[in-house]
């Protein structure tokens, strides 16, 4: 039987389409969506333990794209005679007071696997009189269609992946629903600045791989865009492993993570490319990445807190350095090795990385520099856009050999560069005090003289540091 009204609260599910709280809320004669920005989400975090640290949470860039996809996720409802309550305040307070005053039947909600992301669902529970109504929907799978109950998922992703592939469907894309009224009594509240959650807007870099938009509308064009526009997705597979430019890979993650774009509408959408274009290995592996996606989502559910302990879930004892200087200079790219510092800056610059990118800096940081590899994924969780807790910590586990993998995977960073930056164009464009040098200096200065380098107006430890670590124990 329809409820009479219902509270639907949003989280990182900033999307009309294939929602399935939406339309599990939108069977009312009366919805209220309402969006909470916690201040605590925009403050400090820490690790606890002996080796505790604290940093900011979250950055500039993600603050103003996950601002973006409030917006307009506002604006999408309002075109359809609803709207979106937007507040300030600790969820388990704004939600159970909203649905209070409406006097709702039932809460509904997105559940996600992650620990913090579940403490505060409870915390909410625990302070509403209405039953709180948790749906799955951020995932490729469904977790009821899985071959294996979450709890016996291989900690490997090749048995995962072969096993899903082999033995478990993917549910179409849900209908955006008719929505219904709003009770009323409700302000809608205006949306924050940034500043008034403590966060200063970061300035945008014009090098950006490209100028992310917050919001269901400018991830729907992306898809459209990467897919049908450009027809980039023919070569994917070939691509994939670029650092410059728009279209080497989709650009999807910031979407995917904030919710704006469901994974089951691009697996639909890769569908149809394949019917109306071509299914290839490109078609095969942006769903194999998608898969790995997934891959991290279940491993998190299937371990709560343990992927976040220093020896991950290999409980590997690794006496991780503590060096903050080191840590400093890695954040600011200014370890003296290019191919680091560039992908650093990249990150820093625009909020985004390549996987290549990502890989390689955070084997840097863990397997050259050895600094607990939890002080890198922290950094890359404040600074990246589209940031994700089991995509981030699990990947930084993985790369760090305590995470879903038992195989060394330490990367050769200066031959990683040579083989995938090879005339240093990425180098070139991220530090541009060694952009006029030729390219095998650009990625390894400390081989030129003082010469060769005064020649392209670059003395080492004046206008680039001379490398923090010996070249030659890399890799
Ligand atoms: C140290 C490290 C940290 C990372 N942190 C994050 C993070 O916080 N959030 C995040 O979404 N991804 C993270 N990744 C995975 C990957 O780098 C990004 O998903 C990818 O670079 C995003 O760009 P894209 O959308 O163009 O990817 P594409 O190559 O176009 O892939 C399509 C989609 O597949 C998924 N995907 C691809 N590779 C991975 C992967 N290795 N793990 C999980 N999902 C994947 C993403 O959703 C991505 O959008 C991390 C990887 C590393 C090595």
């Amino acid at each position: 039987m329809a409820s009479d009204t219902t509270l639907l609260w949003l989280r990182r599910d900033l999307r009309l389409h294939d929602s399935p709280a939406l339309v599990a809320a939108a069977d009312a004669n009366r919805l209220l969506p309402v969006y909470v920005f916690d201040p605590r989400r925009y403050g400090t975090a820490a690790f606890g333990g002996s080796a505790s640290f604290e940093y900011p949470k979250t950055g500039g860039r993600r603050t103003a794209f996950r601002t973006e996809a409030v917006a307009d996720l506002r604006a999408r409802l309002r075109t359809r005679g609803s709207d979106l309550v937007v507040r300030v305040g600790n969820p388990e307070r704004v939600v159970a007071d909203l649905a209070d005053r409406i006097d709702a039947d039932v809460v509904h909600v997105h559940t996600r696997p992650t620990p913090e992301e579940r403490a505060t669902e409870r915390r909410v529970e625990t302070e509403l009189d209405a039953p709180l109504d948790r749906h799955w929907g951020h995932t490729l799978y469904h977790p009821d269609d899985l071959p294996d109950d979450v709890a016996d998922i291989d900690d490997t992703y090749t048995p995962f992946r072969k096993s899903v592939e082999s033995s478990a469907s993917i549910r179409e894309p849900l209908p955006i629903p008719s929505i219904p009224d709003r009770p009323g009594g409700v302000d809608a509240g205006e949306l924050p600045d940034p500043a008034a959650l403590g966060i200063e807007a970061d300035p945008i870099d014009d090098r950006a791989a490209l100028a992310f938009e917050g919001g269901e509308s400018a991830g729907l064009d992306r898809l459209d865009e990467y897919l049908w526009e450009t027809d980039s997705l023919r070569e994917y597979k070939e691509t994939r492993n670029g650092l410059l430019g728009r279209d080497y890979s989709s650009k999807f993650s910031p979407w995917l993570n904030e919710g704006c774009l469901s994974p089951r509408r691009v697996h639909a959408a890769v569908d149809e490319y394949e019917n109306c274009r071509v299914a290839n290995d490109s078609t095969y592996w942006l769903r194999f990445e998608l898969r790995w996606r997934d891959f991290f989502q279940f491993q998190f559910a299937k371990h709560g807190t343990t992927p976040f302990a220093p020896g991950g879930i290999r409980r590997r004892e690794i006496d991780w350095r503590n060096d903050e200087d080191a840590l400093d200079r890695w954040k600011r790219g200014e370890t003296g090795i290019p191919f680091v510092d560039a992908t650093m800056r990249e990150l820093n610059a625009t909020g985004y990385m390549s996987n290549r990118g990502r890989q390689n800096a955070a084997s840097f940081l863990a397997n050259d520099l050895r600094i607990d590899w939890r002080r890198g994924a922290a950094y890359f969780e404040m600074r990246l856009i589209d940031y994700d807790p089991a995509s981030n910590y699990g990947n930084w586990a993985y790369v760090a050999g305590v995470g879903n993998d038992s195989r060394n995977r330490s990367f050769d960073v200066l031959g990683q560069a040579k083989r995938y930056d090879p005339e240093a164009a990425y180098v070139r464009q991220w530090l541009p005090e060694l952009a006029d040098l030729p390219a095998a200096h650009a990625h390894e200065p400390w081989r030129a003289t003082a010469e060769e380098l005064a020649a392209h107006g670059v003395e080492l430890g004046v206008d680039y540091p001379r490398p923090m670590v010996d070249p030659e124990a890399l890799g």
